[in-house]
């Protein structure tokens, strides 16, 4: 951890037990309970070996500053944010590293209005951690702890509002879940099979080993789950990250799709019944969503890469349904926030609605080639890269929201630096193959001689 800096772009994070230590994450309940004053705090956390240890750790925190709180135990990041709004709570901690490998965890802070709180906010912690500044109550005026069970039955009952459950039913969909041995496991398949669908599981045991793949759901990860749906003929494949708040699709040919690809198809989907609807997405998103949303009579308003920007944006500009291209869906009827099993029952129900098979959808969208590199880079080193990257392209057409995206007639290329990782990405897409490929090996040559010059002036 930094100096004064605790928050990155998706809460605290740290390899567990050596940066995020019990005494750490006790220190930073009781700076968060501090900020929120005497108020009622609910907390959950994912299947990591460290979670119990974690989430215990922030509940002593928080008690000591006078929170009443509420242990929710093992569940998703959308049922906690889901029931923060539906218990009337003040607020949520989320003890939870989502995608990252097993020895990462982190706390992540949830409002009243059930989205992360905004960098202000966060600064606010930050002060008072930093400084010292902690509330800590009198004997007689402690916070209680109290188990909380139950959160993740109203947040299945609340999804299933949202879809045409008869639909679904009638064409007992065969679905394989792969749920990353976390508490996707919790929800998605119950879900489903309350949806009517015919369910077979993969990695649905806890497990903070996680023996059967790593939470990052991605083609290389997901092998056993493409190979299950076309050995067993499945409709459909559906995989979670370590929190379940994204949802990635395999074809019924065992093809794991692109984030980009599924966004577009359920805003497509969501956009004919509401004309004129704009869609929030980052700068990594594909054109092929921004040629989608036209089609549609609709607005895109592009953000910086992060769930929390999407959210925050998404109420700001009043959205119905926005995506981003790692599967993260936010169905703001049902909450702003993404929720991998709304995503997975809302495909459900595009499937039943449309009668055609995922690939079938994915052929009818605007074609472009991706592709999507990452290059390993310091995290001292990245702004001065950047600023290298920035001057070598000033004369392009570029967007500087969130790194840089730079556009030409055929296709696009972004070069961002990483928020949680040590690396720089590069995508670029384009109609043309040769020249999609031609693009991605121009942006990852900006940023290697970048780091070439800076290391060889270090020698
Ligand atoms: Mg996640």
């Amino acid at each position: 951890m930094s100096s004064n800096v605790l928050f990155g772009t998706n809460g605290i994070r740290g390899i567990a037990n050596l940066e995020l230590t019990p005494e750490f994450a006790t220190k930073v309940g009781l700076a968060i309970g501090t900020y929120f004053g005497q108020k009622r705090i609910l907390v959950g956390y994912d299947s990591r070996t460290s979670s119990p240890l974690i989430s215990r750790a922030v509940i002593i925190g928080l008690a000591s500053a006078g929170c009443d709180v509420f242990d929710g135990g093992y569940a998703p990041t959308p049922s906690i944010q889901y029931a923060v709004k539906h218990f009337k709570m003040d607020g949520a901690i989320l003890v939870t590293a989502s995608h990252n490998p097993p020895e990462y965890n982190g706390i992540k802070v949830v409002g009243g209005d059930g989205v992360e709180i905004p960098r202000e906010e966060e600064i606010k912690i930050e002060n008072i951690f930093f400084g010292e500044k902690f509330t800590r109550k009198r004997w007689n005026a402690l916070g209680s702890i109290s188990i909380f069970p139950g959160i993740i039955d109203v947040h299945k009952d609340a999804v299933k509002k949202h879809v045409d459950v008869k639909s679904i039913s009638k064409k007992r969909f065969k679905v394989v879940v792969d749920a990353a041995n976390s508490v996707g496991a919790l929800i998605t398949p119950y879900l489903l099979r309350e949806l009517g669908c015919d369910v077979v599981t993969l990695n649905a045991q806890l497990d903070g080993n996680f023996p059967g793949r790593l939470p990052e759901p991605k083609p290389e990860t997901l092998g056993d789950l493409a190979s299950t749906v076309k050995a067993i003929k499945a409709d459909l494949g559906v995989a979670h990250d370590g929190d379940a708040d994204r949802c990635i699709f395999v074809d019924e040919s065992g093809k794991v799709c692109l984030g980009d690809s599924t966004g577009a198809i359920i805003i497509d989907y969501i956009l004919q019944k509401h004309h004129d609807g704009i869609v929030v997405t980052p700068v990594s998103s594909s054109k092929m969503v921004e040629d989608v949303i036209t089609m549609r009579g609709g607005k895109i308003v592009w953000t910086k890469v992060g769930s929390t920007t999407v959210s925050k944006v998404m109420q700001e500009v009043n959205s119905i349904i926005s995506m981003e291209d790692n599967g993260g869906i936010f169905y703001a009827p049902h909450q702003p926030v993404r929720d991998g099993p709304m995503a997975a029952a809302l495909m459900l129900e595009i499937l039943a609605k449309r009668e055609k098979t995922l690939s079938q959808l994915v052929a009818e969208l605007p074609k472009y080639y991706i592709i999507k590199e990452r290059i390993n880079c310091p995290n001292e080193l990245k702004q001065t890269v950047l600023d290298s990257v920035l001057k070598q392209t000033e004369k392009l057409n570029s967007l500087t929201l969130d790194g840089i995206k730079i556009s030409f007639e055929d296709g696009s290329v972004l070069i961002r630096p990483s928020g949680t990782e040590e690396i720089f990405r590069v995508y670029s897409e384009a109609k043309n193959e040769e020249r999609c490929k031609e693009m991605a090996a121009w942006g990852i040559s900006l940023v290697e001689k970048s780091i070439q010059s800076l290391n060889s002036k270090k020698k």
